[in-house]
């Protein structure tokens, strides 16, 4: 990894100096998601490459204990490179922090990395060919809490349909880890009578991680 990029990474975990240790755990968890990062950006594993201006990986904390999983980037998030920048992304970012918590306190990523056309929801096919690099992702961070933004989140990880009206606010186990289940938020921002329910579903999941 560059030394601007780990920088970067540095002070959006809100450290303004650092002393490099090169064996640290910390940088041998940036240099393992900075390995998965050059391999989607080259990835030609699904169609969704086409497309793309870049891969995102997604963003934050890799020490985090509690890791936002969304569906896949949008038009912003293709265009910046950044995991939930875009309406939805604030209205989540918003969310963290009326729940007491900053942005970079948590890792944010996504099931696929590459924007679908149209932002349509991403097949099957191309969900199982992106999930390899989500899994390494969860392996390398580690979290205690997994909390799965809306119906293609729950159905990445546990590779079954849902309805998320009837999981959210449900707490399941995927490997050992809790997994809290609410809306994506780009569905509140369709419903916004739903935005309590979201904003407390988010200070829910951000307590049993940080608890
Ligand atoms: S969405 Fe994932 S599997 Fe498909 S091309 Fe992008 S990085 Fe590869």
């Amino acid at each position: 990894m560059n030394l601007k990029d780990f920088l970067k990474v540095m002070k959006d975990m809100g450290f303004n100096e650092v002393i490099v240790d090169n064996n640290s755990p910390l940088n041998e968890k940036i240099k393992l998601l900075n390995q998965i990062n050059q391999e989607i950006q080259n990835c030609t594993k699904c169609d969704l490459h086409k497309n793309r201006k870049q891969a995102v990986l997604g963003e934050g904390n890799p020490n985090s204990p509690i890791m936002f999983i969304g569906e896949a980037p949008g038009e912003e998030e293709d265009k910046q490179g950044r995991p939930f920048v875009g309406r939805a992304g604030q209205l989540l970012t918003k969310a963290i922090e009326t729940a007491g918590y900053k942005r970079s306190d948590v890792y944010i990523a996504n099931i696929n990395k590459c924007r679908p056309p149209n932002n349509r929801t991403p097949t099957i096919e191309e969900q199982e060919a992106c999930f390899p690099y989500l899994k390494r992702q969860i392996e390398i961070i580690n979290p205690s809490v997994l909390c799965l933004l809306g119906a293609t989140a729950y159905r990445g990880i546990f590779k079954r349909e849902t309805k998320i009206t009837k999981e959210r606010g449900s707490i399941l186990d995927y490997e050992g880890k809790k997994v809290y289940i609410t809306y994506h938020p780009a569905f509140v921002l369709r419903n916004p009578r739903e935005e309590p329910t979201f904003f407390e579903d988010i200070k829910k999941a951000l307590e049993l991680a940080f608890k």
